[in-house]
């Protein structure tokens, strides 16, 4: 059986920042058949509801930063995602929620330090995938690719 990681809050999870989830019936639909094996590092990390967060460039590297404190909150996200695929290493695809700046695999939003939108790319868990070599896809770019095999009847 195919192992997949995916992003929590598409499964129905309520961990998003509002306590809200990003359920999607037609990935799910999708990956009938695969094992999935949810992560969500923001709410490990921070718990559920939290502040927001956005991925700022200062020049030298790529940080996510609290919305209401401005502290730095990279490290618990990078620390959780390296024990994650540490302990689930034969993970054969990463599906992250699109955007996000932990999950999002090309669309996480990246500003400089005066908030300007300068990139698109890797949240800080998606980042980590790709470092290990493993398949990964926002989940809108892997259904838009896997459109036609939509079962909609499940
Ligand atoms: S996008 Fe990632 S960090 Fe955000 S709620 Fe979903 S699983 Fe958690």
């Amino acid at each position: 059986m195919k192992k997949v990681a995916i992003s929590a809050c598409l499964l129905g999870n309520k961990c998003r920042y509002d306590g809200t989830s990003n359920y999607d019936p037609k990935l799910l639909s999708l990956l009938k058949g695969c094992e999935l094996i949810p992560f969500c590092p923001e709410d490990f990390c921070y718990g559920t509801p939290r502040p927001t967060m956005d991925l700022i460039d200062n020049g030298k590297e790529i940080k996510a930063i609290s919305n209401l404190s401005g502290a730095d909150l990279s490290k618990p996200i990078i620390e959780y995602a390296k024990a994650f695929f540490d302990t689930n290493k034969d993970i054969e695809l990463f599906i992250g929620k699109d955007r996000s700046p932990s999950c999002g695999v090309r669309s996480a939003k990246i500003y400089d330090k005066e908030k300007n939108l300068i990139a698109r790319g890797a949240g800080i868990m998606a980042k980590e995938a790709l470092k290990r070599q493993i398949p990964s896809y926002d989940a809108e770019e892997y259904l838009e690719q896997n459109k036609q095999f939509i079962n909609f009847d499940k």
